[in-house]
């Protein structure tokens, strides 16, 4: 029977177990401390007789160490050790997120956890909803709290249908035993859970939440970071904030608002240029050759979406339309509804004389060239060879 020692004790990382069956790469020994993975906390790395172990993993009731390259052989005496620095980092990690969902759900009672990811390069934890900075920020004074409260994190076996369960955290739909590990973090938090954990939260050190991105249909992942790596950021981000205070010129506690209030300007600024550029488009007064109806302009905006259902709209209307954007480059769109007029040939011939490219369907082309400064030119070129195919 295998022993797992990182169940019994969480602290031991150099051990020496014996091989108890090889296959390729992988080995399997009598006890093993290498964690192999689970509830959302990665597995463990080191080394076994001075080898690197590259890959840790559940095999059954067996857990498999793959060592590359190794001579070793059922009945030997291994000497192993796992890499410490970075199974403390996610022992630390693993009861930061045990505190920090905690956190958020004494702010918001009815969040959902979805899952977790413990790795040495990101820690997050998905919820099902958005949460506000604020929460945010709550969650993160409780858990730092709690960490300086230096609580005792401890385990224990609970019968699933113990009615003491219901003071504790936990998906019982995902347990299959009749007994359900429960990790108990002083008087501040319960939850059920499988995976490791420091022995008090002081060995923590501190918590930063840094990052909050969309978990697509699975909600929110809430990033954070855990003991020193928690101090570097938060000065960094701390720095960064000051220095945004004082592009604002203000005060940095007055900062959100003040961006706050930038961004409702800019916006409300955009609004209104494109409403300009849609009358602009809407009193276009077009050129009849040849009994067509020839609409031509140059518009700088990035509104692409306007020049284009302008076009669409005069060539729905049997007219010719000949729209140039410019922006960092100059963008020729061109539709038709006349058969007279091959948009495609006209903008490849014209666009390729400037240097440029174009392309597309006879009746809609769009093309482009890096220099903007030839525009007048461009349009009175392109203008001439609709002309030359309507006269
Ligand atoms: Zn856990």
């Amino acid at each position: 029977m295998l022993i797992r020692i990182y169940e019994q004790d969480a602290y031991v990382f150099e051990f020496e177990g014996k091989v108890t069956s090889v296959d390729n790469d992988w080995v399997s020994l009598d006890a093993t401390a290498f964690y192999p993975g689970g509830g959302g906390q990665v597995n463990d790395l080191g080394m076994i007789c001075g080898l690197k172990v590259t890959d840790v993993k559940m095999k059954g009731d067996d857990i498999l160490h793959k060592v590359p390259g190794h001579g070793m052989k059922k009945g030997d005496d291994v000497w192993c050790s796992v890499d410490w620095d970075r199974r403390y980092d996610l022992m630390k990690g693993h009861t930061s997120e045990h505190l920090l969902f905690g956190g958020l759900k004494r702010s918001v009672p009815e969040i959902c956890i979805v899952k977790i990811f413990i790795s040495p390069e990101s820690k997050y934890v998905v919820v099902d909803r958005d949460v506000g900075w604020d929460d945010i920020r709550k969650a993160q004074e409780f858990v730092n709290t709690a960490i300086k409260d230096n609580h005792s994190v401890t385990k224990s076996t609970m019968e699933k249908d113990d009615p003491d369960m219901e003071t504790v955290r936990v998906k019982l739909d995902r347990i299959d035993d009749d007994l359900v590990t429960v990790v108990e973090i002083g008087d501040v938090d319960t939850a059920a859970c499988g995976g490791i954990h420091v022995r008090e939260t002081e060995e923590i050190g501190a918590v930063l939440v840094d990052r909050k991105v969309s978990a697509g249909k699975d909600g929110f992942a809430v990033h954070f970071r855990v003991g020193n790596d928690a101090l570097v950021r938060s000065l960094e981000l701390a720095n960064t904030c000051v220095q945004m205070s004082e592009i604002l010129g203000t005060r940095t506690e007055d900062s959100v608002k003040a961006l706050q209030n930038l961004k409702h300007d800019s916006d409300a600024r955009k609004e209104q240029m494109k409403a300009a550029l849609q009358r602009m488009v809407n009193d276009m007064r077009p050129e009849t050759i040849g009994g067509i109806a020839v609409y031509s302009g140059i518009f700088e905006t990035d509104e692409r979406k306007i020049i284009t259902d302008a076009a669409e709209k005069v060539k729905n209307n049997g007219g010719i339309a000949v729209l140039l954007i410019k922006g960092d480059s100059l963008s020729v769109m061109m539709s038709s509804g006349s058969n007279r007029v091959d948009c495609s040939s006209v903008l490849k011939e014209v666009m390729g004389g400037a240097g440029g490219k174009g392309g597309g369907k006879k009746d809609f082309a769009q093309g482009g060239v890096q220099d903007v400064t030839n525009a007048d030119n461009i349009l009175n070129d392109l203008l001439r060879s609709v002309k030359n195919a309507l006269e």
